[in-house]
């Protein structure tokens, strides 16, 4: 069942220099209880994307164009055009986030457990305190030791892998729908790393969640995702279910970022990063945006024509394929 349907979705940046056209034309679906992974280098667009689909978008951003469709109880509503008083009973609670860096989301002056607290009484109401034992009960899910004294302890008493437990604590806190997760394991170890993903995965089991996580390591993709959607240029380029993207990637810039780390499904025997830079979005190369560092350009075609994306289950925007 499809819970989210994002259409035509386009946020620019008007900044001094230009407008950064960040995210162009992007269109997904997400389903009920799965993992969609949105995979891309630095400035590919996965975050705003990601961003935009509750209005977490800050000026000089601005969502230009789309339609974020949420389905819950039979009905449907465009979380673009909700008024933000319901917009905001929806975030947090339905639509809940974890960003990549936990010391960021966590306030210096309270305990870990306050906050935690804090977030449930956001949602259900009542005061804080009589939500002490919850926020302990919710650190225990999150495989905190001791949560009882955790609890007590301020953030800068927790190592960063207990820091981001802690927030997806508090994003899990009201049994959200869906949960979105930007480069949660950026900052720490990876033994904490494979941890948290894990958690992830026992929490979507445990809560049917449905989970959209951003990463730029193709080594968690393999481990972690139903589907895959690769971003490139502020545009999907590829989406395709994870064996398949791994097996058959069709897309030269994915097949650049299988070669760019080990392939856990076909091992490749050196490590080569993808040549060239990512492009500037104030001007990005005109037709196919990835042709200025594209092996396979056809001549003619790929920097006049912008190739549409094009499949049904798996679906790539190539002219290769077209
Ligand atoms: Fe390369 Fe052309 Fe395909 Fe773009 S459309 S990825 S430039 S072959």
């Amino acid at each position: 069942m499809k819970i989210l349907e994002v259409r035509d979705l386009t946020v620019y940046f008007y900044t001094y220099a230009g407008v950064v056209r960040a995210v162009e034309g992007v269109s997904f679906d997400l389903y009920k209880g799965e993992t969609l992974v949105i995979v891309g280098e630095t400035g590919s667009g996965k975050t705003v994307t990601t961003r935009a689909i509750t209005r977490l978008i800050q000026p000089p951003g601005r969502i230009v164009s789309g339609s974020v469709i949420y389905r819950r109880d039979g009905e449907e509503v465009d979380l673009l055009k909700l008024p933000e008083e319901e917009l905001r009973k929806i975030r947090g609670s339905e639509i809940a986030y974890v960003f990549q860096d936990p010391s960021s989301a966590l306030d210096p002056l309270y305990t870990v457990g306050y906050q935690v607290g804090e977030t449930v009484a956001a949602h259900r109401g009542g005061k804080i305190k009589q939500y002490f034992r919850d926020a302990v009960e919710l650190l225990r899910k999150v495989l905190i030791p001791e949560p009882e004294s955790r609890a007590k302890s301020y953030p800068h008493q927790l190592s960063g892998g207990m820091k981001q437990r802690s927030v997806i604590a508090m994003a899990i806190s009201n049994r959200p729908r869906i949960l979105i997760a930007d480069e949660p394991t950026t900052a720490v170890d990876v033994t904490v790393q494979a941890q948290i993903l894990h958690l992830f995965k026992q929490l979507k089991d445990e809560l049917g969640m449905s989970i959209i996580f951003i990463t730029h390591n193709m080594g968690l993709v393999a481990e972690f995702a139903d589907r895959v959607l690769v971003m490139y240029g502020g545009k999907i380029v590829e989406e395709a279910p994870t064996e398949e993207l791994f097996e058959k990637p069709m897309h030269p810039y994915t097949k650049g970022l299988l070669r760019a780390v080990v392939n856990p499904i076909q091992p490749q025997e050196r490590l080569e990063p993808v040549p060239g830079t990512i492009p500037n979005l104030i001007n990005p190369p005109p037709g196919c945006r990835f042709h200025p560092r594209c092996p396979y350009v056809i001549k003619g075609k790929c920097e006049r024509e912008e190739p549409p994306l094009v499949g049904t289950r798996h679906k790539v925007a190539c002219w290769l394929y077209t």
